[in-house]
């Protein structure tokens, strides 16, 4: 399959196939959108969202989750920010995601079919490494895009004016459903409920 793309991509150079996409690495819309590498987004979410080369930084992984608080995703989100001038971040996630289900028991029955020793796996979790959690799915897609989001927006070197907000994607219509923060829609009533107690 490579060398097939490798003979499409002489050609796609040679008739200047790259005229339309031309830009430069700063994003037009000062956005950055986190999401999953599924095969079905590929297309689909920036035709849904609107957003053409040059617009937004676009950052995939498996789940479209922030992992730990210094992950790769996290990462290209601080460098976002600081380097090419983002402002608003987008957590999207999808319906039927793959990440969803995933269980480190079958990650590892894999692996051992595959040649990977029960040794290597011990030694992995001997030096610290939590493989239980680095490969386990997330059972609740609303959320993890909440707890995702709030890594982000509680993270030390997020500055506080930068907005995050979580939504999921549907991945057939491309129909995106915003995943609010269970806390803030809590907290206004409860406010407003003391002001009224003290008048
Ligand atoms: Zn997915």
């Amino acid at each position: 399959m490579i060398d097939q793309i490798l003979d499409y991509n002489k050609d796609f150079v040679a008739r200047k196939g790259y005229e339309k996409y031309l830009t430069s690495k700063y994003p037009d819309k000062k956005l950055a959108v986190l999401s999953c590498m599924d095969t079905r987004l590929t297309e689909l979410l920036p035709a849904a969202l609107g957003l053409k080369n040059g617009d937004a930084k676009i950052i995939k992984n498996a789940g479209g989750l922030v992992i730990s608080a210094f992950d790769s995703a996290m990462r290209s989100l601080i460098v976002a920010i600081y380097e090419l001038g983002v402002e608003e971040i987008m957590v999207v996630a999808h319906s039927h995601c793959g990440a969803c289900h995933m269980s480190f028991d079958h990650f590892q029955h894999e692996m051992i079919a595959r040649g990977v020793s029960d040794e290597t796996l011990d030694t992995i979790q001997k030096c610290g490494i939590n493989l239980h959690h680095w490969l386990e799915g997330f059972k609740d897609t609303p959320e993890s895009v909440r707890k995702t989001v709030e890594t982000i927006k509680t993270h030390p070197l997020i500055p506080r004016d930068i907005v995050v907000r979580g939504f999921i994607i549907d991945s057939e219509t491309g129909a995106l459903e915003e995943i609010k923060n269970d806390e803030q829609p809590e907290a206004k009533p409860r406010d407003e409920g003391k002001v009224k107690y003290i008048k």
